[in-house]
């Protein structure tokens, strides 16, 4: 992984594309677009050719905000680390690189200026470009997180790590985000306070800010029945190494998909 190319989506397709094509015959995967994001020709949705109806159905995605590569990078990591049991263990379906403008730019927002993780609420904020083509796509997607989602992020402003996790029927966090949190804390130390969050603050405690509703994408999945979501961050301050915060989010999509207690969702 070259720090030099981290930010280029021509590379990070390539790279994505041969992780795909590694797995080969044990978990064949479709790449399709979903329409087309400023001068980036394709959206990519990777879906497994074949979906097994007694598996799990779990949807990963990565680079929601440009200026948090390791995500997305996690994403490929994953596939050229994966063995056949994390491939096979539950349908996983990916959004590897939502904002690819804002990735090519070392950029939050997109090229209009739009945060594609916000303007899915009831707040008046509108969506995105990339936005809209999820929500074009929002009956394939809950599908695909029919039984979890797990977005992949990075916060620039912070050395440490922690989750947002959302388990709608659960009053405290349960074995799905403590593991979360876990994963992140055998790679990073845990930021624990308030967190300045979408013009007001949320309460981190010992890194994990539970059950918070807002405007993201992950609470319109939980919104339409997806039983559980997390959205993990591994800290982006230039001081931390990329490749330590791709081993993070590789790891936080082992630990995720592996999740015991997982109970199936009912979107079908
Ligand atoms: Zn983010």
């Amino acid at each position: 992984m070259l720090p030099a190319n981290v930010h280029s989506p021509a590379f990070f397709h390539k790279r994505l594309r041969r992780a795909l094509k590694r797995l080969g015959a044990s978990r064949a995967y479709d790449i399709s677009s979903f329409g087309k994001i400023g001068a980036f020709d394709l959206y990519y949705f990777c879906k497994p050719e074949k979906i097994d109806p007694d598996k799990k159905n779990i949807l990963i995605a990565g680079g929601f905000h440009g200026d948090e590569p390791a995500g997305s990078w996690g994403i490929v990591r994953f596939l050229e680390t994966a063995n056949d049991a994390d491939l096979n263990g539950a349908n996983l379906c990916f959004l590897p690189l939502v904002n690819p403008t804002g990735f090519a730019s070392n950029r939050r927002e997109n090229d209009w200026h739009e945060d594609p993780n916000q303007g899915f609420g009831t707040d008046g904020k509108t969506p995105s470009h990339e936005g809209l083509l999820l929500l074009a796509h929002l009956d394939e997607l809950l599908k695909a997180a029919s039984d979890g989602f797990l977005s992949l992020h990075e916060d620039p402003e912070v050395q440490k790590g922690y989750v947002w996790t959302n388990e709608p029927a659960e009053k405290a966090p349960t074995a799905f985000t403590t593991g979360l949190r876990d994963v992140v804390s055998r790679h990073f130390e845990i930021f624990s306070g308030d967190m300045p969050h979408r013009g007001g603050s949320f309460e981190i405690k010992d890194g994990i800010g539970f059950n918070c509703v807002d405007n993201s994408f992950e609470s319109l999945l939980i919104k339409n029945g997806v039983p559980r979501a997390a959205a993990t961050e591994s800290p982006a301050d230039s001081a931390v190494p990329v490749k330590e915060r791709i081993r993070c989010n590789k790891d936080l999509i082992r630990a995720f998909i592996a999740t015991p207690s997982m109970n199936r969702g009912k979107i079908c």
